[in-house]
């Protein structure tokens, strides 16, 4: 069995008096994609954000191969080597495609390996080079996602954390996407994914989590979930 590689522990967070997660505990794989699903409301983007550093947890804690990344800004858990990309993409308007993947890798100054890994970004989303002058944020929505993905590679990352793939997207962009993701992830990524789409997330991602209220309420294969009775009901409606 591979290594435990993201521990989340107990973790509390919200917003002000607002408690949104009550208590998360959840554990990723390396070389694993692992997705979380719930309804709307549930905290999925509250936890990738506290992740991610943006919301500092009241308790609990999460570490990345045993470092604690509680109490961490933003830009040491990128350094650490978790890369986010968020739900709504947030390209920046006025720069171009290739300049928005740039700044993925801002904390980095190895120049060849930055370049390396921006043709790597153009070899698995050929279309961003076509476009790698234009202004990012004037791409269809499946070029910006693209764009998005590209930024959070660019940062060489030990995890890629990535909020709602396919919202917006036609559904065979979707499929186009998860190829990618899976190719990504044969060439050594860990990928946690949040995802709106239970059938998507189960598609791709070998293992899940069901977060409900705050909680984690199911941890499983996503084979055996997606042949739970309970899950087919409640998310996929069938
Ligand atoms: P969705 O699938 O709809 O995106 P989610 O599971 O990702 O939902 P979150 O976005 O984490 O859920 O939101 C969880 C709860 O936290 C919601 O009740 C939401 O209104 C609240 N919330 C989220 N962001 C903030 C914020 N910045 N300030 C206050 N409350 C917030």
């Amino acid at each position: 069995m591979s290594e435990s590689f993201l521990e989340v522990n107990g973790v509390q967070a919200g917003y002000g008096d607002v408690r949104v997660l009550w208590d998360i505990s959840l554990s990723v794989n390396k070389g694993e994609i692992a997705c979380i699903v719930g309804s709307n409301g549930a905290g999925k983007t509250t936890l990738l954000n506290t992740i991610s550093g943006i919301v500092k947890p009241t308790a609990g804690s999460i570490k990345l191969e045993g470092k604690e990344l509680v109490g961490a800004q933003p830009d040491e858990v990128l350094s650490t080597g978790i890369a986010h990309v968020p739900e709504g993409r947030r390209l920046f308007k006025g720069l171009s495609v290739q300049d928005n993947l740039m700044l993925g890798a801002y904390l980095r100054n190895d120049r060849e390996a930055i370049k390396e890994d921006l043709e790597f970004v153009y070899e698995i989303f050929p279309r961003l080079k076509e476009r790698a002058t234009q202004d990012a944020t004037t791409m269809s929505g499946g070029e910006q996602q693209m764009c998005a993905i590209g930024r959070g590679i660019m940062s060489r990352p030990r995890l890629l954390m990535i909020d709602e793939l396919s919202l917006g997207l036609a559904p065979r962009l979707v499929d186009r996407l998860s190829e990618t993701l899976l190719e990504i992830n044969k060439a050594g990524l860990t990928i946690l994914l949040v995802e709106q789409d239970v059938m998507t997330a189960f598609e791709i991602a070998q293992h899940g989590f069901v977060i409900e209220t705050g909680r984690v309420s199911i941890s499983d294969t996503t084979e055996a979930l997606g042949d739970n009775p309970k899950i087919k009901e409640a998310y996929m409606g069938i």
